[in-house]
């Protein structure tokens, strides 16, 4: 009997955080399980006690683990434990961590003992060549002598290192049978936790320099059918406990059979109602496809065009393709014809970027009315090129330290802190300003990612404020916007004071605030910013911090402009704005019943008019009804957490940029005509 482990781990610190099923080793399992002739079992995992519990009960022979960046190290210290307690069992690393040169991947073998040999690129075939070649001659396997196709080991005695990446899966990739159609991955299914996710397709036609899938032998595409696919959508709404789906395409849409995916999804939705919610990837290049596709999936999938900067300059330097103007305009005039909700994100720091060209890449994404745009910032992934010495010396790339989102676990003898690697500063931007832009970023996310003050962003930008002037003067006014800025500033000190210059200093700061945490509130930078969301929100500051950006955003409204305005436009217009604003979010404290609420102004049609210009007057007051969106995931996943903070948290991982916020239309029929 040939007993075989795979496992890919995640961190377990917030145990709210939701992961996608392991289809990775599901695959690798399906495999291998497929093509040997020997008595065998395949065991998965995705957390490290239920590894441990497994392997104090059961024989194993091989573990493979998933290895990335954001598993790094706690695939390390696992391999090292189980090497110490089962030291025959032999131990394979594969994923995007493992780069196809084995002099760009020789550090593992360095950073842990434990491992024996390396998988670059798709690891089905080399880790089935793997197997056969532990059934014929184990020890040899074990001593690191044994050269396997398509691996990289290491002699034992020697330390050698030797063996050579295999390019891609060799054939057609439906030779590998569907690891949910065999029932492998009906445990994750059952877990709401699990997030389902489909590969349809394989690779990625892009390079962009910050991404592990940029490289030459993962440009081009291999496709699963369409016949397995339909089956594997059908099976996951029949067997998944989570009303969620996710596809792993990297460019969904960039293929002309995506829209039959698309269809599958669509006929799926309107049969059963599932799913409510699917996260896909879409081409970068918004073709007409990608709009058609965006059409089909309306209600389920928010419209992102991933632009990262729009500076030219900086695309280059990423290698990632420019969007037209023109073409940009096609896709927002489908989305206002189709009422689509058009969703980005911009990545700060990226090299060549400046603060002002980057400021000046909000300004002109807000400009064109993208109702969703969220700022993260730049980390270095490793394998990807801007991971490569070159790269960091053309652009004067200096960085820091920072554990990573969810990146701890404590199990027995291993307590791990994953870490992750921070670009503070380039040729570009200085390490002050990268400091200080952390408070800009939180307020504009504030404002626009999470949507809390977007229509007063809107007003404002039609009224000639643009939101780079609005952000300076929030950011320097601490008078005016004391409570904003209270919480800004609160965000960049803690992103600073979790930023180290060594990872064993990250790690060191990390271990001491998890001793000191007893509010569970121990971050990455993303969790650090929601965490100053929900500190808004349960102080009961949100009215107040919108009343502040509109009296500071008002200030800024020139005087040309306030003689066309009606002389009360404060009093009426923008107190409007700010209660609708309030009405819009969701408070996860209270219920999710509809709100009724009257406005003299038409907000309905303004953003159906994508927001240009000012609300209209209306003659009479009418009523809004504001319903949450995607109330059956809510119910589901959120609403039965009796600590309020985790609940909010919850809220935040299971809505997106199209349902974290109310639905807003017009209860009287007439505001329509
Ligand atoms: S960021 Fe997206 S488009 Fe660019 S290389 Fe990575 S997967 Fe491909």
């Amino acid at each position: 009997m040939l007993n075989i482990v795979l496992a890919d781990l995640q961190n377990s610190y917030y145990t709210i955080t939701r992961n996608s099923i392991p289809i990775n080793i599901g695959y690798i399992a399906e495999y291998a399980d497929a093509n040997l002739d020997v008595p065998r079992s395949i065991f998965l995992s995705r957390k490290v006690n239920e590894l441990f519990d497994y392997l104090r009960n059961n024989k194993v022979d091989v573990i493979g683990f998933g290895f990335y960046s954001w598993n790094h190290s706690l695939v390390i210290k696992t391999a090292n434990e189980i090497k110490r307690l089962y030291p025959d069992s032999l131990i394979v690393f594969g994923g995007p961590s493992v780069n196809e040169k084995l002099d760009l991947s020789c550090d593992i073998f360095g950073e842990c003992i434990a491992v024996d040999y390396l998988i670059a690129n798709e690891g089905e075939q080399p880790f089935l060549k793997l197997l056969n070649a532990y059934l014929q001659d184990a020890p040899a396997l074990r001593s690191g002598k044994k050269v396997v196709a398509g691996c990289f080991g290491r002699m034992r005695t020697t330390g050698q290192l030797h063996g050579q990446a295999q390019g891609r899966f060799e054939g057609d990739i439906n030779t590998i049978p569907s690891p949910y159609l065999s029932g492998r991955l009906d445990k994750f299914l059952s877990d709401k936790l699990y997030l389902p996710i489909v590969q349809t397709c394989r690779g990625c036609p892009y390079s962009c320099t910050f991404c592990v899938s940029g490289r030459h032998s993962w440009n081009k595409l291999r496709t699963f059918s369409i016949e397995r696919i339909r089956s594997e959508f059908e099976y996951i709404q029949l067997k998944s406990a989570s009303t969620y789906l996710r596809l792993a395409d990297e460019n969904f849409g960039v293929q002309q059979r995506d829209l039959e995916v698309a269809a599958l999804l669509r006929d799926m939705k309107d049969r059963t109602g599932y799913p409510d919610s699917v996260s896909i990837y879409t081409d970068k290049h918004p073709s007409d496809r990608v709009l058609e596709i965006n059409r089909i999936l309306s209600d389920i999938l928010p419209f992102n065009i991933s632009f990262q900067t729009m500076t030219a300059s900086v695309l280059k330097n990423i290698k990632r393709i420019n969007v037209s103007d023109d073409r940009i305009n096609v896709a927002l005039r489908f989305a206002e014809e189709n009422g689509l909700m058009l969703v980005t994100e911009l990545i700060f720091g990226l090299p060549g970027e400046t603060v002002d060209s980057f400021l000046a890449s909000v300004d002109k994404i807000v400009r064109l009315r993208f109702e969703s745009v969220l700022i993260l910032q730049l980390y270095i992934l490793k394998g990807s090129e801007m991971d490569t010495p070159s790269h960091r010396e053309q652009y004067g790339v200096k960085t820091k330290f920072m554990i990573s989102e969810n990146g701890y676990t404590e199990y027995q003898n291993i307590r791990n802190v994953e870490v992750d690697e921070w670009v503070t500063e380039t040729n570009t931007i200085t390490s002050a300003e990268y400091a200080l832009f952390n408070k800009t970023i939180l307020m504009f996310d504030f404002m626009h990612g999470y949507g809390f003050a977007r229509e007063l962003m809107f007003l404002f930008e039609s009224l000639g404020v643009a939101p780079s002037m609005l952000l300076k003067r929030l950011a320097c006014d601490e008078s005016g916007v004391s409570q904003l800025n209270k919480y800004a500033m609160s965000y960049m000190e803690r992103v600073q004071s979790m930023l180290k210059t060594t990872k064993a200093e990250a790690v060191d700061c990390a271990l001491k605030e998890m001793e000191s945490d007893v509010e569970n509130r121990m971050t990455g930078v993303i969790e650090a910013e929601i965490d100053i969301m929900i500190d808004i929100i349960v102080s009961d500051h949100l009215n107040a911090v919108l009343n502040e950006i509109s009296r500071v955003g008002a200030a800024l409204v020139s005087y040309d402009v306030r003689k066309l305005l009606p002389s009360s436009w404060e009093e009426t217009l923008l107190k409007e704005t700010v209660k609708f604003c309030l009405a819009s979010a969701v408070d996860v404290r209270g219920g999710l019943g509809d709100i009724y609420e009257e406005y003299s102004y038409d907000f309905v049609g303004w953003k159906r008019g994508k927001y240009n210009g000012v609300p209209m007057c209306l003659d009479h007051p009418k009523s809004l009804k504001f319903t949450v969106a995607s109330k059956p995931t809510i119910q589901n996943m959120v609403l039965d957490i009796s600590d309020i903070r985790t609940r909010f948290r919850k809220f935040f991982s299971v809505t997106n940029s199209r349902t974290n916020r109310r639905l807003c239309e017009v209860v009287n029929q007439d505001l329509l005509n």
